[in-house]
């Protein structure tokens, strides 16, 4: 779900759209819809669902297909997950029904028992008598897994003794010759990775059935079963060619710049002076593949067309996300779409059912008791290395007094296990940010943020930064401020700093920023109650220039005091 389309009627959707954070906003046309019918996009339609399903129903095809798609009544009260719940359509609903604060409908039968189901595993496509073996493990007797080939299996894949049996395999033979033999009173269906991408080049004049012909001689020369085959990719001028539409898959297309860069086998200097790049069927797979892939067939071609096979890397990745302070608008869309999109979502049992709604049954959701944070990163390390796509989540950003300087430690030394993952950081609003913003506006001009633990930093440590910032005349966040056995660190501090400031400056005090027991507190330095601070809350401490105005604490910049010539000349 990695990027959201939404669909509008009028100026009333467009309210909504902007309310739930889309910023591809698009007025509701034939050729809008066509173009944003991707698999791997989220469609949001604001419409009544009688014209929603009308304008759909001529474009549904296969479930891996098609994109996720919910709808949107025009007054913003119903969120309807109309297809795609395994592709996140249901956790999408949910969560936008919360910033709607309307409610989600959510209608499908596994997501309603919150169990697992065989089609809904991103990354993999399925055949063969899929709705029994869904009805028979939802009964209570999942079948056996076959997996010869030791393919990546989804973590929440539930298997079995049998008798029902699911092959996960990518090979057109072994998959056909498996679901054949089926036994009588058995079913059986197999779980194919869509591990590959087929790239197509052709003449303005190829027809469908030249084309088709190459797309079979390709697959077949690759050995790989049809449904393997995530996407086909093409040059931007031939993406909406007939013959490409017909073979039926989602299509990415590039440039010719963006192919002439791409080093391949069988490059074609005729090619090259026809559309301005070398190869298009190669380098369009390879490039849709993603970097590190490779081809598994090289060009074959016809008369009118070539094909050539990527195959895309099976490395896992690692996501640390950071959920913001509490609320669910103040996760970061970019966050919330990996949790949607995760294969595993790891983290401290509190942050992970707090997102809970983002998720779907086929998701596999680790909790852990606070505390464990070793055992927590090398667990995201090791699935990820594995393959799996992960989400770690830390509440406001992951990199604030957080694991992600943990999981960069501890990386790379899991190779023996298997590849290294890619890793990345998704930013979230830190506590400080959080309760800044509910205080007024006491970061305006340069602080800094010091954390009172000493679990794993000595105090004198500690109280030299504290020193340093009081005589650098730092406004001051003070994290982890006071714990029971830790209860006299935060007098000091505020000791310390007074020695700088005079005794009026403002001070606040944050309690669970953006949570249902918030309590928010301005207080001055000199009536400042160590007392009444707990591990949950930040505490903010002025600087000289900082004051008090009404219930707001102000840092000032010094714009007010500005001519209009000086602030012209100063971008903020
Ligand atoms: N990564 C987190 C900080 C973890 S350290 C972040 O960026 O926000 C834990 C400390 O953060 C707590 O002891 C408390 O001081 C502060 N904190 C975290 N969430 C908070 C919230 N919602 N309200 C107030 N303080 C919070």
């Amino acid at each position: 779900m990695s990027e959201m389309t939404t669909l509008v009627l009028n100026d009333a959707g467009r309210q909504i759209a902007a309310r739930i954070g889309c910023s591809d906003i698009r007025s509701f046309t034939r050729a809008e819809l066509r173009e944003c019918w991707e698999p791997d996009r989220t469609l949001v339609l604001i419409m009544a669902i009688p014209a929603a399903v009308r304008i759909i129903s001529s474009h549904l095809s296969q479930k891996e297909r098609d994109p996720a798609i919910i709808c949107i009544d025009q007054d913003g009260k119903f969120v309807v997950p109309l297809v795609g719940s395994h592709s996140g359509a249901n956790a999408l609903a949910r969560r936008v029904a919360g910033l709607l604060e309307s409610h989600a409908v959510i209608t499908t039968a596994s997501d309603a028992a919150w169990s697992p189901a065989l089609d809904g595993f991103r990354g993999c496509s399925t055949v063969g008598d899929v709705a029994a073996i869904i009805a028979s493990t939802n009964a209570g007797a999942p079948p056996r897994l076959l997996n010869p080939f030791n393919h990546r299996v989804p973590l929440m894949l539930a298997t079995g003794e049998g008798p029902n049996e699911v092959l996960m395999d990518d090979q057109a033979g072994r998959i056909e010759e498996f679901l054949a033999q089926a036994p009588r009173a058995s079913a059986r269906a197999a779980l194919i990775p869509t591990q590959y991408v087929a790239g197509i080049g052709c003449s303005s004049d190829a027809t469908a059935e030249q084309l088709a012909d190459l797309f079979v001689a390709a697959i077949s020369a690759a050995g790989i079963h049809p449904r393997a085959v995530r996407a086909v990719a093409t040059i931007n001028i031939r993406a909406t060619h007939p013959a490409i539409v017909a073979l039926g898959y989602p299509i990415i297309s590039f440039d010719s710049d963006e192919l002439a860069d791409i080093a391949v086998p069988t490059p074609s200097a005729d090619v090259f002076a026809h559309v301005g790049t070398a190869s298009v069927a190669e380098a369009a797979a390879l490039r849709a593949a993603g970097p590190g892939s490779h081809l598994v067939v090289e060009k074959v071609k016809n008369s009118h067309a070539t094909a050539a096979i990527a195959k895309k890397p099976g490395r896992g990745r690692l996501s640390i996300c950071g959920i913001g302070p509490g609320a669910m608008d103040l996760i970061a869309p970019r966050a919330a779409a990996r949790i949607a999109e995760a294969d595993a979502i790891i983290g401290f049992e509190a942050y992970v059912s707090s997102i809970k709604e983002l998720t779907s049954p086929n998701q596999y959701l680790d909790p852990s008791p606070i505390g464990d944070e070793v055992k927590r990163a090398g667990r995201a390390l090791e699935l990820a290395s594995l393959g799996h796509h992960v989400v770690l989540l830390g509440s406001g950003d992951p990199g604030v007094y957080a694991l992600a300087t943990l999981v960069y430690e501890l990386a790379g030394s899991t190779d023996e296990m298997g590849s290294d993952p890619e890793i990345e950081v998704v930013p979230g609003i830190t506590a400080g940010l959080a309760a800044s913003s509910l205080l007024g506006a006491p970061l305006g001009h340069d602080h800094c943020y010091i954390s009172l633990s000493d679990l794993l930093t000595p105090y004198s440590v500690i109280e030299e930064r504290i020193k340093a910032a009081a005589v650098g005349d730092f406004v001051v966040v003070f994290y982890n401020p006071r714990s029971k056995g830790r209860d006299w660190h935060l007098a000091r501090a505020v000791e310390i700093l007074a020695k700088h400031r005079p005794s009026n400056t403002p001070v606040g005090i944050v309690k669970d920023a953006y949570r249902p027991n918030q309590v928010v507190t301005l207080t001055t330095m000199e009536n400042f109650d160590p007392s009444s601070v707990d591990m949950t809350t930040v505490v903010l401490v002025g600087s000289t220039q900082s004051y008090a105005k009404g219930s707001n604490f102000i840092t000032p910049r010094g714009y007010a005091k500005r001519t209009d010539d000086e602030s012209r000349n100063d971008q903020t």
